[in-house]
């Protein structure tokens, strides 16, 4: 008779039940430490052992610093041609759409950011390279005259290997298309803050990324004009440690901070409120 014996379930042998699947794992590539994917999530991808920024996305950027459910994309119908007929760029840019979707190397919005409207640019370098083309120019452009006409405060985040060659000349032109942009915002008092990832480089750098009213980067993220190499020949000297870091922009006066990533949204907030004059909940219009 069953009823008085201890029923056995079959076990699961212990080695089993124990593993966790191997792209659960992730490695920082900074220090080289080893931890769960979901430690990582948590810790906004910066490294627990070594404070090592990594490099995200632009939506966990926009869900970083837009308060939830208030995010909405602008300009999504925007693509890039070939003007150029550059060799391969039609079948780089139909991979990159694949890869890294449809949205070019930067994705606009508009959304609140601790109870503040605002208009949010951000790069991502997952498409070529996060390269700054015509399309690129012309969301930025565009994000920024909606900020004309609502007089929303405009935040851009850059992460940018700099201009995109295939479109050669057009991509140029579109660091002078956003600079004017922004001298209107200038003009009309409407605030401006850029935050520079790792890496924010060439025409980017040049352009948009230089413009804040308050200039922000990342710790440790690679800021510059030209590469290292590149400087080091023309001047025909080593460069000091540290170089083209934020750290070493922000003793020498090229960034107003190096906010840790955890504390962005509370950072560009209270700029944003300075810059209005005004405490957040009564809105930015100005007089
Ligand atoms: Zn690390």
């Amino acid at each position: 008779m069953a009823w008085f014996r201890k029923e056995k379930k079959p076990r699961l042998p212990r080695a089993e039940k124990l593993e966790i699947p191997p792209d659960a794992w992730e490695k920082c590539e900074a220090c080289g430490h080893t931890d769960i994917r979901e430690k990582f999530v948590r810790n906004l991808n910066v490294c627990p052992e070594c404070d090592y920024h990594r490099r995200i996305r632009a939506n966990e950027y926009i869900n970083i610093l837009l308060d939830e459910g208030t995010a909405e994309e602008t300009e999504v119908d925007i693509r890039s041609t070939d003007p150029l007929g550059f060799p391969e760029y039609s079948q780089r840019l139909k991979k990159a759409r694949a890869n890294a979707g449809d949205g070019d190397a930067i994705v606009t919005s508009t959304g609140m950011l601790a109870g503040t409207p605002i208009n949010l640019g951000v790069m991502d370098f997952a498409f070529m390279g996060g390269s700054m083309g015509s399309v690129v120019g012309e969301k930025i452009s565009r994000l920024g005259q909606r900020s004309l006409e609502r007089k929303y405060p405009l935040v851009l985040i850059s992460a940018s290997g700099g201009a995109r060659m295939q479109e050669g000349v057009l991509s140029l032109m579109q660091m002078a298309k956003a600079a004017a942009m922004l001298s209107q915002l200038a003009e009309r008092r409407i605030p401006y803050v850029t935050i520079l990832t790792n890496p924010t480089t060439g025409g980017v750098s040049a352009s948009y990324a230089m413009l804040g009213d308050a200039i922000l980067a990342e710790p440790g993220a690679v800021i510059g004009f030209a590469g290292p190499r590149v400087i080091k020949q023309t001047l025909g000297q080593d460069l000091p440690e540290g170089f083209q870091t934020a750290e070493f922009l922000l003793d020498h006066g090229m960034l107003d901070a190096v906010v840790h990533r955890r504390e962005l949204k509370q950072t560009v907030g209270t700029l944003l409120r300075h810059m209005s004059g005004k405490p957040a909940a009564t809105g930015w219009a100005s007089p």
